[in-house]
């Protein structure tokens, strides 16, 4: 069913309630290290003060626990936004309260509030809770539109419960509409070859869409920490690497079920490993054949797996990349993931890359215009490729309605 777009609205004098994503990574200091997820919600904001309304906008950052905690402040967000729209931006130290209400109703045509961290109210992600926190976010605007792609998989209170408080007037934003129209052209009927590439730490995290990707791709490549318990479940020893032994029939069944598909399933064939999960650690190359020893653990795909994924790739048409393939945080581990991020780089094929960590190691690497698609939504892609919908977009008003 189609879905209200923002463009459909009319938002002339109105308080138009966003929920955008600013769930932006950070340096140690707490200063934003990419600001991709800031930028791309500039068309739907841009637009809805281009049309003569007041964006409200709302955002959760980090896993502050429905605390109010200083670290998690969408303050430097107000501040680089000001920045890039060249406005003042109204920040909010609260999401909802009596200062928030006051604020709302008094902003003015030419004005742009945002609220502080959604999440510093446990009912953000656990609506059930007190369904009254959805009502008092609502309560702030007269429209509502969802442009946080990032966050459409989850059904929280900002993105799903708030929708019933705007019947027929719960539209999705920009860039949602963006991201959503790319993986439908792109994956829906990909040109072929099509490859994806997954990693990651964890293979719970990913298992469903690695499972619904054996029937839609030609060629599956899985690095990362949940290699080691696809390792593990073919009997190989993998040391002390990140494993999760409740996934062990479930890895085990993933590769009968790739088998039987015949889906050529790319395995690290060598890594690096090291002897302490830190930035420095003792590290050297091992063949995956002779298994990892004890007290050594995979930090990231070795030389030879570069090689072979490299050529490997250069047959894709297209390619869908999620999730680092080794700890890419520490420099010593990251030239996997930026061997990667620079062969699809050079490719012809159509290029998506989904995720912060995929996406900020293209960034880091300044090839972020050499992709056909980064998204802002790494999560909510892959629950898009697994189950075809997500609850975000689920929640908005059908466009029949208006
Ligand atoms: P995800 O959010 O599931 O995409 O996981 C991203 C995280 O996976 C990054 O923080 C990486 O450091 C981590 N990761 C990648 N490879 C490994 C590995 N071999 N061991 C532990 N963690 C890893």
């Amino acid at each position: 069913m189609a879905k209200l777009q923002v463009q459909d609205l009319s938002i002339q004098g109105k308080r138009v309630l966003v929920r955008v994503d600013f769930n932006v990574p950070q340096n140690k200091d707490g200063s934003i290290s990419d600001d991709t997820r800031i930028r791309e919600s500039l068309p739907t904001i841009q637009y809805i003060i281009d049309q003569g309304g007041i964006p409200i906008l709302m955002s959760h950052s980090g896993r502050p626990k429905g605390k109010k905690d200083p670290r998690y402040s969408l303050a430097l967000c107000a501040k680089a936004l000001s920045n890039l729209l060249r406005i003042p931006v109204i920040f909010a130290p609260d999401c909802i309260g009596n200062e928030t209400e006051k604020l709302a109703k008094s902003a003015s045509e030419g004005q742009i509030i945002l609220l502080e961290n959604l999440r510093f109210y446990a009912a953000e992600e656990d609506p059930k809770s007190d369904p009254s926190f959805a009502q008092k976010l609502a309560s702030l605007g007269d429209l509502y539109v969802n442009d946080a792609f990032g966050s459409a998989h989850r059904a929280h209170s900002s993105t799903v419960q708030i929708a019933a408080f705007f019947p027929g007037r719960a539209a999705s934003g920009l860039l949602m509409q963006k991201e959503i129209a790319f993986l439908n052209t792109s994956l829906s009927s990909p040109k072929r070859p099509f490859y994806a590439i997954i990693g990651g730490a964890k293979i719970s995290t990913k298992i469903g869409v690695l499972q619904s990707l054996l029937s839609k791709v030609d060629a599956l490549f899985v690095g990362g920490g949940m290699a080691y318990t696809l390792f593990k479940a073919q009997g190989i020893s993998i040391g002390d690497s990140i494993f999760e032994a409740e996934q062990l029939k479930v890895a085990q069944d993933f590769l009968l079920a790739a088998r039987k598909k015949n889906i050529p399933l790319f395995l690290p064939t060598d890594l690096v490993i090291a002897s302490a999960f830190t930035a420095d650690a003792p590290n050297k190359v091992i063949e995956i054949k002779e298994g990892i020893p004890e007290r050594w653990q995979g930090m990231d795909i070795g030389p030879k797996t570069i090689e072979i994924w490299n050529k490997a790739l250069q047959k894709g048409a297209t390619i869908f990349w999620n999730g680092p393939v080794g700890v890419f945080e520490f420099p010593a581990f990251a030239k996997g993931t930026d061997a990667l991020a620079r062969t699809l780089s050079t490719l012809k094929a159509i290029t998506i890359a989904g995720g912060g960590d995929s996406v900020a190691a293209i960034n880091k690497l300044g090839l972020k215009n050499k992709f056909s698609h980064l998204s802002t939504g790494g999560g909510a892609s892959l629950e898009y490729i697994e189950l075809g919908h997500l609850p975000g977009i689920d929640a908005l008003s059908n466009r029949q309605l208006v």
